[in-house]
């Protein structure tokens, strides 16, 4: 077993914010700090469906690979696959290349991010999803559209909200492809009815079919079966919402129906003062400002105010409950996007962009989220976020502010 003051899991935007945040933060203090991740590198993950048609295209690099961007730092990097989370015993357990290992903490952060789970029968055995590892994963559909022999391969994407206009709009440029989106409810339901608008002609342009009010009931090799009768189909990808990962439940954690674990306004999980949890793997219980949804932003922010938070505990001041504002939100159709301002409450305001120029403000934001990681790396107390103080105020009375106990150190933690 090897002890660490702080472990964090999960080696995505919210994670490695907040390893290189709280490194950088408590520098002085020489906590020993270690980064968990599945992956020996960063995974652009919101960046999974570009070049889908493509299978000569690859992601550029951006960060170097993780024990190398992390070298120096104060944090270690650890590659493994967090298997089980021991609340009692403090520990976690990770399968790595190398064997079977356990890590001790003081105080645990939470940044494992969500994966996509198709319910319907048939679908997890004949839908694609949109994550970077995993039997039906990114990699795999790459190849399956890279071997199709048909000339006109019929294309069924599940979920009509942001991530399924943004993998159609991919999967529709491969030579012949029909496209088709299905969508339960409304498509676009997250939009004002002008940005639906926007979205509704952009995917017409296009040449993406969009069907509103269609259940999805079973997926079959060349079918799938709906609401609205049979669809024949030759690749169906399932992009109807993420869900946190089975490790969280599985320790108890009090999560939502999403499988996120709910945290406090100090993004502590609910009845566990050692653990804290972040990005898609979190979801705050009590109003911070905008509401939390699953997104990068949302990852950066609350990993940058975990890490925030340990710093201040450990140096012996009171740490800030949780809150935060978004900027905007740009929605990718092929080689254009339908873009918005939302501050501050994740609603759009003020003109809608559309086209190239949407396309590459967006691009310009993707890139500037991976800069913005190298930016915590160098300077810590750089990088802010907009709406820290967004929290209400009346609802932080019931809890009691984190305070730094004998068991949150090193010493106690390896005994
Ligand atoms: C196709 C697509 C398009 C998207 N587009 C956008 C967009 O335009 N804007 C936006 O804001 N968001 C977008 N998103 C959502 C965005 O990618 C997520 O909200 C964001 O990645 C969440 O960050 P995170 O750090 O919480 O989790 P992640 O980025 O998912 O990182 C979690 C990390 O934990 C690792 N991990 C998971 N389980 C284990 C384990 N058991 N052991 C060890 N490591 C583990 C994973 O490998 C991963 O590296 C998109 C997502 C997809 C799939």
């Amino acid at each position: 077993m090897t002890s660490f003051d702080v472990v964090i899991l999960g080696a995505g935007y919210g994670g490695l914010t907040c390893a290189v945040r709280l490194a950088g933060r408590t520098k002085k203090l020489r906590l020993r700090i270690a980064l968990v991740g599945k992956s020996a590198s960063f995974q652009e993950r919101l960046r999974l469906h570009e070049g889908l048609a493509d299978p000569g295209f690859g992601l550029p690099v951006r960060l170097p690979a993780l024990a190398e961007f992390l070298a120096g730092s104060g944090c270690t990097f650890i590659q493994g696959e967090v298997r089980e989370i021991d609340r009692a015993e403090r520990c976690v357990r990770l399968h790595a290349p190398d064997g079977e290992h356990v890590l001790s903490y003081g105080q645990l952060v939470i940044a494992l991010g969500s994966r996509t789970v198709p319910e319907p029968p048939g679908a997890d055995q004949h839908a694609y999803v949109l994550d970077a590892e995993g039997p039906r994963a990114q990699p795999e559909l790459k190849r399956r559209l890279a071997s199709l022999d048909v000339s006109a391969p019929r294309i069924v994407v599940v979920g009509g909200s942001a991530t399924g206009i943004e993998v159609a709009a991919e999967l529709v440029r491969l030579r012949g492809a029909g496209v088709t989106i299905l969508e339960r409810g409304t498509f676009a339901g997250f939009a004002t009815p002008a940005v639906k608008r926007r979205l509704v002609e952009a995917v017409n342009r296009a040449g993406i079919v969009v069907r509103e009010h269609v259940r999805v009931e079973a997926v079959e090799p060349d079918r799938v079966v709906t609401s609205a009768g049979d669809m024949p189909c030759d690749v169906c990808v399932w992009c109807a919402g993420f869900s946190g990962q089975p490790v969280a439940p599985a320790a108890g954690f009090e999560t939502d129906a999403a499988g996120r674990i709910r945290v406090d306004p100090w993004l502590r999980a609910l009845g566990d003062p050692f653990v804290f949890a972040a990005g898609d793997a979190s979801i705050p219980i009590e109003r911070c400002g905008a509401p939390p949804r699953m997104s990068a932003f949302f990852a950066l922010a609350t990993g940058a105010h975990v890490a925030d938070t340990i710093a201040r505990m450990h140096a012996g001041k009171r740490p800030r409950p949780f809150g935060f504002w978004t900027w905007g939100q740009a929605i990718g159709v092929g080689e254009e996007a339908v873009g918005f301002a939302t501050m501050p409450h994740d609603r759009q305001i003020g003109p809608i962009y559309g086209g190239r120029m949407a396309f590459l403000l967006r691009a310009f934001f993707i890139r500037l989220l991976v800069r913005l990681i190298g930016l915590h790396r160098r300077f810590p107390a750089l990088p802010f976020w907009l709406g820290r103080g967004a929290y209400r105020d009346e609802a932080i009375g019931r809890y009691a502010p984190p305070v730094l106990t004998p068991l949150h150190r090193r010493d106690e933690a390896r005994s």
